[in-house]
């Protein structure tokens, strides 16, 4: 079944605007357009893969390089020692919008307790 892309591939291909903070072979990061923390990024692979259900064996490194460009991004921003939070919504019931798998980095303030 073909994949569609969405708006994070024209982001991905520099097509349109975004904060690009990197970019390698496998992966993209750009702040997010309506940030919910100071600060708010999404890392997201370069190949589309709709949601989490789509995720192969395959998909392996470029996805444990969200969790490497995460860590790096959160040193950045000066975050890491007071902390962050890396989400992952799939779907409705996860509440997600942009069908194209991304983490959220969202830091910068103290987040609470996550609840439902
Ligand atoms: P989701 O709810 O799918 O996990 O999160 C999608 C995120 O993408 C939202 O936080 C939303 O603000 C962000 N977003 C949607 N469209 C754009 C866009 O065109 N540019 C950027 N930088 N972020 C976007």
């Amino acid at each position: 079944m073909a994949v569609e892309e969405t708006i994070f591939s024209k982001i991905i291909r520099q097509e349109i605007p975004a904060t690009l903070l990197y970019q390698d072979d496998l992966v993209s990061a750009f702040r997010d357009i309506q940030p919910q923390a100071p600060t708010h990024i999404l890392i997201v692979p370069n190949k589309v893969i709709p949601t989490v259900n789509q995720v192969t064996s395959e998909d392996e490194l470029a996805l444990g390089r969200l969790f490497t460009v995460a860590r790096t991004l959160a040193e950045q921003e000066g975050i890491a020692e007071d902390g962050y939070r890396l989400i992952v919504n799939c779907n409705r019931h996860g509440g997600q919008e942009v069908f194209h798998l991304h983490m959220h980095l969202l830091g910068g303030k103290p987040l609470g307790r996550l609840v439902a």
